[in-house]
């Protein structure tokens, strides 16, 4: 049976996931927690892999060597950075870069070396199929959220953004820090810091692999502002309706 992976870097961002999902194991292995269970017909195990790169790399791996994952999705938080992308917004990615990756003047500017490239794409079919189940649970924010929490945080017709997302070590959370990442990748649509390094472990094993941030802030001097309760009552909530609509809508492999 097809056994999908469901990641997220913190442990906020996944806490409603981690309660709906009705495990059956938990496996420990590198100091993470991996979930395995069934959930809405699929095989799935889901995992915190912590923030950055190198625990989001390792943790992929770790997934699809011991896990036998053929299908792969982060769901979490990030900075907004393209124009008319907003707190409360969600951005599915088509692709990723390491916006600090740099061995110039060997490499081109973001070339990841040996790879022959900047950018890992995010397998079509499932970003599409993530972008239906954002879309529509954006539609109904009202219902996954509540009215009160929408009103207190300001969410207005909240909207679902597909393109190309970055990924650094660094939080990004000040105004002139996002102005130069938009200057030198001026289709980037949000900041993070894992989707590009789990795109990189997924293309190496050509397992599939899509992203689904919600925007928690807009990488500005403001970034921090109520980002935990933010993440817990927004970001949270729409990864849990977001990612179980996907799963229920598919047909189980
Ligand atoms: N202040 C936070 C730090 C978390 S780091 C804390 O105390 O817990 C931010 C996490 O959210 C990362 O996993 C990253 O992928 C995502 N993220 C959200 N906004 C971001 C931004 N502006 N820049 C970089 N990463 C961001």
């Amino acid at each position: 049976m097809a056994v999908i992976g469901i990641m997220s870097a913190m442990q906020e961002e996944l806490a409603a996931v981690l309660a709906a999902m009705p495990h059956e194991h938990r496996i420990t292995v590198a100091g993470r927690d991996f979930w395995v269970g069934h959930w809405q017909g699929h095989s799935v195990v889901v995992v915190l892999s912590r923030i950055g790169k190198v625990a989001a790399a390792t943790t992929a791996t770790v997934l699809l060597e011991r896990f036998a994952v053929d299908t792969l999705v982060f769901t979490g938080v990030a900075g907004g950075l393209g124009a008319g992308v907003r707190v409360g917004d969600v951005v599915v990615a088509n692709g990723f870069v390491q916006h600090d990756m740099d061995a110039s003047p060997l490499f081109p500017r973001h070339e990841v070396p040996m790879y022959g490239r900047a950018r890992f794409e995010a397998d079509a079919e499932l970003a599409l199929q993530l972008a239906k189940a954002s879309a529509q649970v954006l539609a109904d924010a009202a219902l996954h959220l509540g009215a009160g929490t929408l009103a207190d945080f300001q969410l207005h017709a909240p909207r679902m953004h597909q393109g190309l997302v970055i990924s650094g070590d660094r939080f990004v959370s000040a105004s002139a820090e996002s102005q130069v990442l938009r200057q030198a990748l001026p289709e980037a649509l949000a900041v993070e810091m894992e989707g590009a390094a789990v795109a990189q472990v997924c293309h190496d094993f050509g397992v599939p692999f899509a992203a689904v941030r919600t925007i928690s802030d807009r990488a500005d001097d403001t970034a921090h502002t109520d980002f935990q309760r933010f993440i817990r009552e927004v970001a949270s909530r729409y990864s849990l309706a977001i990612v179980s609509r996907w799963l229920s809508r598919r047909q189980p492999a």
